[in-house]
């Protein structure tokens, strides 16, 4: 006997034995942590060869654990929420919200399949549509998200999917989904809908005629710009086919990620008040500037999708855009390397404000992007909405002073 194991005597294991094994069936009494565990794993053990056998039969329930790769029970309580919140049959996580684009139109095209995507789609979506599904043959047109008969026009006997989001990227069209929905079903496509905008507290996809929404919970269900994470949620028709897809394709989702999202999901609402009570103070304030050519955010009475948006959503988020009137670059870039609580960089959804300059026309091929003047996409934060604004006054004089 060696010496580690005489030193663990009261156990009949030698050291290395309880290295391996000791510690992994805690004996705990009292109560339980608020939160769920964060279960880490690759292997996951059966006690007998029927549970073994039953488990890998259902991989493709999300409810069944089989091995690391499909989640954990982590991964299970995430899943279970977010699907309950936007009256889904079930979600699944994916490692990134371009993943999630990705499972949703993959798990129902094939090569010859077409599919009709909204021309204001974020943009690395169309990136995958021209850089990917192209080579395996699956062909994609682009439609006017504002304009129905454009869309009912481009239809195909091949058309399996048609992809909407609402509203649209850095131009913030707001599409008539229960409408889409309708012209889609008719030619028996599915509706895929990116929802990372309004989150599944307000919008609720599944009673509005979508069979596929997708998020990007690195926005505001994660919360917090501290992890990378998608979301599939599927209705009872379409969540064979997503989770069979995801399990083809090798996603997995690291567990501390899946917590991260799970602490975000428990502040969604007061955070989205905040959001919006924001982007509603900015806007209100830079709808007065004389610098200001016109914003997009659906909130606003002004806004042309304010109508549809007040019919089917519950609320808006913090992410808004607007153009300036005709200026120079070196006058923009003056105003955006001035500001000083507005960050710049990629992605949204955090607590802090964000700025980027941006380029619509850069990414439409259906219509014209019918602007003049420099856009922008803001992304009101947490913090206080006069400090924000303050910023941005400044801001602007350092923008008049470079012109
Ligand atoms: C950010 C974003 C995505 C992609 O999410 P990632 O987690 O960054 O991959 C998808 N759709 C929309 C609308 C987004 O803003």
């Amino acid at each position: 006997m060696s010496k580690s194991d005489r030193a663990s005597s009261n156990s009949k294991m030698k050291f290395d034995t309880q290295l391996a094994h000791l510690g992994r069936r805690p004996t705990v009494k009292g109560g339980h942590a608020v939160n769920v565990p964060v279960v880490h794993a690759s292997t996951i053990l059966f006690d007998s060869v029927e549970q073994m056998k039953e488990a890998t039969q259902n991989r493709s329930d999300p409810n069944w654990i089989h091995y690391g790769r499909g989640g954990t029970q982590t991964h299970i309580a995430l899943q279970e929420s977010v699907a309950e919140l936007e009256g889904a049959h079930a979600a699944l996580c994916v490692p990134s919200g371009l993943a999630a684009v990705v499972v949703s139109i993959l798990s129902q095209v094939q090569a010859g399949d077409h599919l009709l995507v909204a021309d204001s789609v974020y943009a690395p979506t169309r990136g995958f549509c021209e850089g990917f599904l192209k080579k395996f043959g699956v062909e994609t047109d682009y439609y006017n998200p504002l304009d129905i008969d454009d869309l009912r026009s481009k239809f195909r006997t091949e058309t399996r999917v048609v992809y909407t989001e609402a509203p649209g990227s850095l131009t913030f069209e707001m599409q008539d989904i229960p409408a889409i929905s309708e012209v889609a079903h008719t030619h028996g496509a599915k509706v895929i809908l990116d929802n990372t905008w309004a989150t599944p507290m307000y919008f609720k996809s599944f009673a509005h005629g979508v069979d596929i929404s997708v998020h990007a919970g690195t926005k505001y269900i994660v919360g917090h710009s501290d992890a990378m994470l998608g979301l599939v949620l599927t209705s009872d028709e379409t969540t064979a086919a997503v989770q069979r897809q995801a399990d083809l394709l090798g996603y997995a989702c690291g567990p501390d990620d899946i917590y991260l999202a799970l602490r975000g999901l428990r502040t969604l609402s007061v955070r989205l008040e905040r959001h919006q009570k924001n982007a509603l103070a900015l806007c209100n304030w830079l709808s007065q500037r004389r610098e200001v050519a016109r914003l997009f955010y659906p909130a606003l009475p002004e806004d042309p999708g304010h109508e549809l948006w007040k019919r089917d959503f519950l609320g808006a988020s913090g992410l808004f855009g607007v153009e300036l009137h005709p200026v120079s670059d070196d006058a923009v870039g003056a105003f955006l390397n001035s500001l000083k609580l507005f960050g710049m960089g990629y992605s949204w959804g955090g607590y802090e404000s964000l700025a980027i300059p941006t380029k619509p026309s850069d990414y439409r091929t259906a219509t014209q992007w019918d602007g003049h003047g420099p856009t922008l996409r803001l992304h009101a934060g947490l913090e206080d909405a006069d400090d924000l604004i303050q910023d941005l006054e400044q801001a602007f004089a350092q923008l008049r002073a470079a012109s």
